[in-house]
């Protein structure tokens, strides 16, 4: 049996400076600390990492990690020796002797955790070293890419299984933010762990706000957005296209905000640039396609934004992830409107998949589609489509929860607008949805006088609702299946379905159309904390000081302290070192390094 160095609570104390663990975290520890195998679904920001770092620590010999992506690696070896922890890494960056170095630091046993890339662990040379060396346990992070199935499959991932002949006794720990079953069968299979036990975490994520509004004006939107909610914090605004990121960071731009944008047309090395940038400094927007963020682990990121629909459901949740790793509260803000329905339909029709794998797509963006329509609580639609109980009615943090959207009989207007399409789909060219809406306006446009449709009997039937309500009505009847749109032309047609409808054999509800729902203040949920004057120039106080020494020594802001850690000494305004310890995220290490200076400036 292996032996326990220290205790796994006196390290999370000590070296981490957190007070307690989180419920699951302790189990997987101990389970691993007996020696057993774990695979660990856990959501992102749910506290993954300590589970194999501070077992690594606890065990006599090296903990192997096993992670996908560079960048990541660097930031959680700075972060461990930050905090005390001796943590080295092997990857394509380093030169000869700089590996060298590290593997006789291995071989003798001075480390407490080794972060190795999957090429490097397939490496003949890299297992004869291994089999040399004290191994404590192996960590798959991302364990996902392993799967076919999944988005970020690496084909090294599936040649693990050498792990558990080479090393039939060392415990193995597969973690993952990602769900579903396949996935979690495939790890199994792919790592031969039958045996291991399984731990699941709630996919909830209690401090990111979901909200979704119809696209009307879509600069003027974001812009209102973060200028209510997100002046100078961190975020990232999603797109679809690179020149649309490069048209939004533009504006944005001129807005005064700082921005950079994240596209594949741009050089690795600008890119590179650009997230090294959005990592190290604070208050940047980075207006992004969704190849950006696989490898952020910023946990200060406040808010993300979505000016185009992501492709499903497992997308949405994914880059909406990506805000309030620490825990605090964040927002996930989406618009979205007809045309991006259609642009979506249209890119799945066009890509050369089978026409299986089409339908396939095509469901899940419908699925995708059916929550932004909701009118219940998101979390609650959110959890379900990932095959979790919610077992709450509302969240009171999503916007419909915070402002209940309004729903109404919508039968009669329902019958104006497919009678309307109905007598116009069949003529020798197809109108879309602004000519449908025109005539139930009564407008006597150029194209509704060329066609003589001011003559037709819906012809200024729909005055009673302004444009915008009739978009909002056709983008339902369309979701609902009553209204079929071309891709190509964006043209109407009705379906089967809708002549139930006109024959008032079925009744419809829908949602009420109002534009940028206002959340009522004395609704809001209070945020982790409420500064005064004097408390915010305290703050900013304190993220200037950790941005000088962060500048010091060339590491992002946060892994000298997290937001969380500032705003705790605010609160507290600690006034001896004894007082700093106990903050949460404040180690031993840390304290000896960074406690006088933040203690001075709290009581300067
Ligand atoms: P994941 O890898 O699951 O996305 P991390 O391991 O990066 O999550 O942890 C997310 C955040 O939560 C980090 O800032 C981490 O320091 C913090 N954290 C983890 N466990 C605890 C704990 N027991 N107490 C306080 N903070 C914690
Ligand atoms: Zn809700």
């Amino acid at each position: 049996m292996t032996l326990i160095k220290k205790s796994p609570i006196e390290i999370l104390n000590k070296i981490f400076g957190y007070k307690n663990f989180r419920p699951a975290q302790e189990e997987i520890i101990n389970h691993i600390l007996k020696g057993k195998d774990a695979l660990v679904l856990m959501p992102t920001g749910g506290g993954k990492s300590l589970c194999y770092q501070i077992p690594s620590i606890c065990l006599e010999g090296v903990g192997v990690v096993i992670s996908p992506l560079i960048a990541l690696m660097q930031d959680q070896v700075i972060a461990l020796r930050e905090a005390g922890v001796s943590a080295e890494f092997l990857n394509s960056s380093l030169d000869f002797n700089e590996e060298e170095e590290i593997i006789k630091k291995l071989l003798n046993n001075e480390l407490d955790l080794m972060y190795v890339s999957p090429e490097r662990l397939n490496n003949e040379n890299f297992k004869n070293i291994l089999k040399r060396t004290k191994i404590s346990l192996f960590a798959i992070d991302e364990a996902h890419c392993v799967s076919q199935w999944g988005h970020d499959f690496r084909p090294e991932y599936t040649k693990f299984r050498f792990l558990k002949e080479l090393f039939p006794t060392t415990p193995r720990i597969a973690l993952t933010a990602t769900a579903d079953d396949e996935t979690r069968e495939d790890i199994i299979k792919n790592l031969d762990m039958d045996n291991c036990r399984i731990f699941i975490s709630s996919f909830d994520r209690p401090n990111i706000r979901y909200s979704v509004q119809i696209k009307d004006k879509e600069k003027k939107q974001l812009l209102d957005f973060i200028k209510n909610e997100h002046i100078s914090d961190s975020g990232i605004v999603y797109c679809i296209s690179r020149k649309r990121v490069e048209d939004i960071a533009e504006f944005l731009k001129k807005e005064g905000f700082k921005v950079l944008p994240y596209h594949a047309g741009l050089s690795s090395k600008e890119r590179e640039l650009n997230q090294d940038k959005f990592l190290k400094e604070d208050g940047i927007i980075m207006v992004a396609t969704i190849a950006f963020g696989m490898g952020i682990d910023k946990p200060d990121v406040r808010f993300v934004a979505h000016l185009d629909l992501p492709k499903s459901m497992e997308s949405y949740y994914q880059e909406t992830g990506r805000a309030g790793r620490d825990g605090l509260a964040s927002d996930a803000w989406m618009v979205y409107g007809l045309k991006d329905i259609v642009q979506l339909n249209k890119f799945i029709n066009q890509s050369g998949a089978s026409d299986e794998q089409k339908k396939i797509e095509k469901r899940k963006l419908n699925l995708l589609i059916g929550y932004c329509e909701t009118t219940g609580c998101r979390r609650k639609a959110i959890l379900e489509y990932f095959k979790e109980k919610y077992t709450k009615d509302a969240c009171n943090n999503c916007d419909n929860c915070l402002n209940p959207p309004l729903t109404y009989d919508a039968t009669i207007d329902a019958q104006k607008v497919l009678s309307c399409i109905y007598r116009i789909q069949n003529e020798r060219f197809n109108f879309g949805a602004g000519h449908v809406i025109d005539i139930l306006e009564g407008k006597r446009s150029e194209k509704v006088l060329k066609f003589n449709h001011d003559k037709l009997s819906t012809f200024a039937i729909g005055k009673d609702n302004s444009p915008h309500q009739w978009n909002s009505i056709i983008r339902q009847l369309v979701i609902l299946g009553y209204i079929r749109v071309d891709s190509e032309y964006m043209t109407l047609s009705i379906t089967k379905e809708a002549i139930k409808i006109l024959r008032s054999e079925e009744k419809v509800n829908l949602r009420k159309y109002i534009l940028q729902p206002k959340i009522e203040k004395e609704k809001e949920i209070k945020k982790d904390y409420t500064f005064d004057n004097n408390d915010t120039q305290l703050f900013n106080k304190l993220k200037q000081l950790r941005l000088e020494f962060a500048k010091a020594e060339n590491m992002p802001p946060y892994i000298i302290f997290h937001d969380k850690t500032l705003t705790e000494m605010v609160i507290k305004k600690p006034s001896t070192m004894e007082d700093m310890k106990d903050i949460t995220g404040v180690g031993e290490r840390k304290l000896q390094k960074y406690g006088e200076a933040f203690l001075k400036a709290i009581n300067e």
